[in-house]
């Protein structure tokens, strides 16, 4: 009888832990695998572009599907920095592998993941309301299409369901363990028409990204090819409401809530905060078709605390990605590190489906404890990076670099050391 292995989740983790599966256990005799998502498509969610760095690109690469996944997306081979205030590109940048370091929308790479699937069978519109476990199976509870209730039973369930994981929230009961970090990030989305001048096509197909430190704002732009670009730009509470008040809008509305005007207002007052490239950003607005569009979206900025033990005691549920530890874009690292979660366990479970006893508790036993402090380490990270480089940045004189230096303890010394500087 094959194996039945439930996903939650078809985000980045729970769509390549399917694809890992399914190279992993080759035959489908062995296991059924079964894919639950609230969502109607890939597409359906705010833009974000992913930065899909090395550990993510090896794992696909493990995996066999690197380039067939990566295909929608632009080889970055360089990251400069540059000075909003002095209007300066800054001499010194680091280079990256362009081989792994690629910038991919998420809408398409999600697209082009999910075609790659060939035997998961994808449940859309299918909202995971709770699930239950005993030492036999576990059951999963959902709303499907016209609140029509549905429930499936698995041998093993993978709860890949993002930062507000219904799984960890109501199976493992943890509480409080979400935090708002007191900053937000405006992400857009532009793209440019086919005569748009030279400098503009040039900056959106170039693999070379920049951080601008702006005078009361952080902007990263991210060429994506195809002739668009994305630009997050950060700020804290404070600033946001000083730019809402300068914007005319009441700062406690939440950017649904705004009209294409005043999200447009906000735009122009945040882009000439941290004016880059001959302002590239603010004369590209008048190809912004739509304001209310999820091209332009705003996200405030929250993270989770590691979820320790990630699994359940009959060792049959296992949360991953943001699901067990939410990690702030800071240091481009969340989508990557929930791909390089979802090639491992897929391949310890692949070897246990592949045993005549799998015993899936030692597998998540020993993916837990390989794998948690190398999330406590990103996560720790991610948050330096928010406070040097997005909360109080008026008052700091440069950007840091340190939360991305390789090294456990290194990456520490340099942050401090920044700090002590900026
Ligand atoms: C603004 C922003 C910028 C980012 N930039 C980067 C970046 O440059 N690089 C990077 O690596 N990461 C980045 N990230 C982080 C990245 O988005 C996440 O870390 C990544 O998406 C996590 O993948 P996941 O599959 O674990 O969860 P998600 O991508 O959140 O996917 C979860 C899936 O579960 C589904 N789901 C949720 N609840 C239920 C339910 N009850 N029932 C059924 N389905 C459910 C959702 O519909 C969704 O499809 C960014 C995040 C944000 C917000």
């Amino acid at each position: 009888m094959a194996i039945k292995i439930g996903i939650i989740g078809a985000g980045p983790a729970g769509l390549v832990t399917a694809l890992a599966l399914e190279a992993y256990c080759k035959s489908t005799e062995k296991v059924e695998i079964t894919l639950l998502d609230k969502n109607q498509s890939a597409m359906d969610y705010p833009g974000v572009e992913y930065g899909i760095q090395a550990r993510a690109c090896l794992a696909l690469k493990q995996i066999g599907i690197k380039e067939k996944a990566l295909a929608c997306g632009l080889n970055t081979f360089r990251i400069s920095f540059f000075n909003a205030r002095t209007n300066k590109k800054q001499k010194f940048g680091v280079a990256t592998n362009p081989d792994l370091t690629v910038t991919v929308l998420r809408q398409e790479f999600l697209t082009e993941l999910t075609n790659l699937l060939s035997h998961t069978k994808i449940h859309r519109q299918c909202n995971v309301k709770s699930i239950q476990a005993s030492p036999e199976k576990v059951n999963v509870f959902c709303e499907g299409k016209d609140g029509k209730n549905e429930v499936f039973d698995f041998d093993v369930l993978i709860a890949a369901d993002g930062i507000g994981s219904i799984v960890r929230k109501d199976y493992f009961k943890h509480e409080n363990y979400i935090h708002n970090r007191g900053f937000s990030c405006l992400y857009m989305l532009i793209e440019l028409p086919n005569d748009a001048p030279n400098e503009f096509k040039e900056a959106a197909n170039t693999g070379e990204c920049l951080l601008v430190l702006g005078k009361s704002t952080t902007a990263t732009f991210f060429p994506m090819g195809k002739n668009r670009f994305a630009v997050g730009i950060g700020f804290d509470e404070q600033i946001q409401t000083e730019i809402w008040n300068l914007a005319g809008v009441n700062p406690n509305l939440t950017w649904l809530e705004l009209d294409a005007l005043q999200k447009q207002k906000i735009a122009e007052l945040l882009a000439a905060d941290c004016s880059f490239q001959d302002n590239i950003l603010s004369k590209s607005f008048k190809w912004v078709k739509d304001w209310n569009s999820f091209k332009i979206y705003l996200w405030k900025m929250r993270d989770s605390d590691v979820a320790t033990q990630p699994y359940n005691d009959y060792g049959n549920v296992i949360m991953i990605g943001d699901a067990a530890h939410a990690i702030m874009p800071t240091i481009g690292m969340g989508a990557s590190l929930a791909i390089e979660d979802a090639e491992i366990l897929g391949r310890q479970l692949a070897e246990q489906i592949l045993k005549a006893k799998p015993n899936f508790k030692s597998a998540l036993q020993k993916y837990s404890s390989d794998r948690v402090p190398v999330w406590k380490d990103l996560i720790a990270r991610a948050r330096a990076g928010a406070k040097l480089n997005f909360i109080g940045i008026r008052n700091k004189s440069r950007l840091s670099f340190g939360p991305q230096i390789p090294g456990r303890f290194l990456w520490k010394i340099i942050a401090k050391i920044e700090e002590l500087i900026s």
